[in-house]
């Protein structure tokens, strides 16, 4: 067994990846020779496999079927190689040099694939599994203009499985600075701040109100999507590089950000995320057999020994399941409910199928599964039976109006349109807001009156010395790639704060 450190060549890599195998040991010079872009686009689209309906809706693991060697060769070789920054590369948040990747996996070079994602992003084997590619990477695929995108995502997905079975990926720490850091928050944004921070040698340590890291990696995106391992295999690596965590400890409540500056950190980040469900503001809502949808999330697909104290169980399974909301957490609730053995699943939308926010990929799959959609219909009334459990929702038809401030066109009620859907569990899923507690508890920082830190986006500065943010508490809820972006770049402000 023999070690290299696969930065050779490449500017910025922070990890030390062992070879299992003789495989992709090239020092990267990018070269991608012009390719016959008449006879790519010929090349048939064979998709993504995915397991049979009837299996994957009776357990909680990947829906999808990862790529082998060969059709991750077959799938890349699709690449057009657009003229450099392709657009896929200027359209993911992380700026991944995509079409390299692609090349490179083309060539059987999957290792070097791997180095090349791990360039630009501190976790390509979560986010090539979470992000929302049709917005971002696919999305801008020019093959997506006449027929489908390359699949980008699944080919990530890849690069990173091959890598973690053929190679040793140790996150060595830089030399010490002897400098305390402190990051109250272990979702993507605290994750990878941590990362980096070690990388520039200085001690950290991450407090979370919940009992394991990860956020809503762990708290929060189903595992039928992102298996929980990947998340605690992140934080092994995160852990034998120095960083500790301390679970349970909500910032705000046990101790103040003025404590921890007492207790000797010298700079503290802050990555809380935006993750409080908002009420519906409704007659009923909180009638027993109604869940917020990360608490449903939570008791359906995290292990019993990682749940808070409180809700330590699963959910009540139910057999007519109504899902409120039409965003990609609505999705995960139908798609979660089903798993969990429940009859009829619906979801209930105010406006149509059009306006919806969420991914159409996750929705479609969320069809296949069995989830049923009511569109133009707004819930004005949760109804108990006898025993003072949900029976009925109360809804009333809406029309659309007039476009908002978004071109999105409004919901309006039609009067006297009312009915009821029988239901006897209801999940609400309609968006989120930051806890205002850090806010609160912290003189000298500044927020929005709705509780988001105000910040320098480029910088993660805040308007209190010494305390940066990053992810969805500075920017409102938006994904696991902006969180991770956001950290590693406050990391990077930190590092030069701190000497
Ligand atoms: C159900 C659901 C599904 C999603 N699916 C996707 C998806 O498929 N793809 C995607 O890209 N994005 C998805 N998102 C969005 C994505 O998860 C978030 O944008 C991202 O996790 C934000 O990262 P963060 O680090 O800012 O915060 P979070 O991940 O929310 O982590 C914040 C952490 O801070 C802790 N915390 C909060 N307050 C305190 C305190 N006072 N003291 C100590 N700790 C505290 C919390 O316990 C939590 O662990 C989803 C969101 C939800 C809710």
């Amino acid at each position: 067994m023999w070690a290299i450190l696969l930065s050779a060549g490449l500017p910025t890599f922070s990890c030390l990846i062992t070879p299992k195998v003789k495989t992709g040991m090239h020092n990267l010079k990018r070269e991608i020779p012009k390719v016959d872009r008449k006879a790519r686009m010929r090349l048939p689209f064979k998709g993504r496999e995915l397991r049979p309906v009837s299996e994957r809706i009776r357990d909680f693991e990947e829906a999808h079927i990862h790529f082998n060697e060969q059709r991750a060769v077959e799938e890349a070789t699709r690449c057009l190689h657009c003229p450099d920054p392709a657009p896929c590369q200027r359209a993911c948040p992380a700026h991944n040099d995509i079409s390299y990747a692609l090349w490179l996996i083309e060539q059987g070079r999957f290792l070097d694939a791997a180095r090349v994602y791990r360039e630009k992003s501190s976790m390509p084997e979560i986010c090539s599994r979470v992000c929302p590619h049709e917005n971002f990477c696919e999305g801008a695929c020019v093959r997506a203009k006449r027929g489908e995108p390359v699949l980008t995502g699944a080919l990530e997905t890849f690069v990173a499985e091959f890598e973690h079975k053929n190679a040793d990926i140790v996150w060595t720490p830089g030399e010490s600075s002897s400098k305390k850091v402190a990051i109250i928050g272990a979702g993507p944004a605290g994750l990878s701040c941590a990362e980096r921070l070690v990388k520039y040698g200085h001690w950290v340590t991450i407090f979370d109100a919940k009992p394991a890291p990860g956020g809503l990696l762990t708290y929060g995106i189903p595992n039928f999507k992102l298996s929980k391992h990947l998340v605690f295999n992140y934080w092994d690596k995160l852990s034998h590089a120095g960083v500790e965590f301390v679970g349970n400890t909500a910032i705000g409540k046990t101790k103040t950000i003025d404590d921890l500056f007492t207790d000797g950190f010298e700079a503290v980040f802050i990555g809380v995320g935006a993750g409080v469900d908002l009420p519906m503001g409704v007659p009923g809502e909180n009638l027993p057999g109604i869940y917020k949808a990360t608490e449903y999330l939570i008791h359906g697909n995290v292990d019993i020994e990682y749940l808070p104290k409180n809700i330590c169980e699963r959910p009540h399974a139910g057999l007519r399941i109504a899902v409120i909301g039409g965003g990609d957490t609505a999705s995960d609730c139908l798609r979660t409910a089903l798993r969990l053995g429940a009859e009829e699943v619906v979801c209930l939308y105010r406006r149509t199928e059009k306006e919806m926010p969420c991914n159409s990929y996750d929705r479609e799959l969320a069809r296949e599964e069995g989830a049923k959609f009511q569109f133009l219909t707004q819930p004005i009334r949760f109804i108990p039976n006898e025993d003072g459990r949900l029976a009925q929702i109360e809804c009333i038809q809406m029309k659309l109006g007039e476009p908002d401030e978004k071109g999105r066109r409004r919901p309006v009620p039609i009067p006297r349109s009312n009915f009821l859907v029988e239901a006897d569990t209801a999940i609400m899923a309609i968006g989120y807001r930051p806890d205002p507690l850090i806010g609160a508890t912290t003189p000298g920082l500044r927020t929005h009156k709705w509780g988001l830190v105000i910040t320098d986006h480029d910088t993660g500065s805040t308007s209190r010395m010494g305390v940066f943010v990053g992810g969805d508490i500075a920017s409102g809820p938006a994904t696991v790639v902006t969180a991770m972006l956001a950290g590693r770049k406050a990391a990077q402000t930190i590092d030069a704060y701190l000497y």
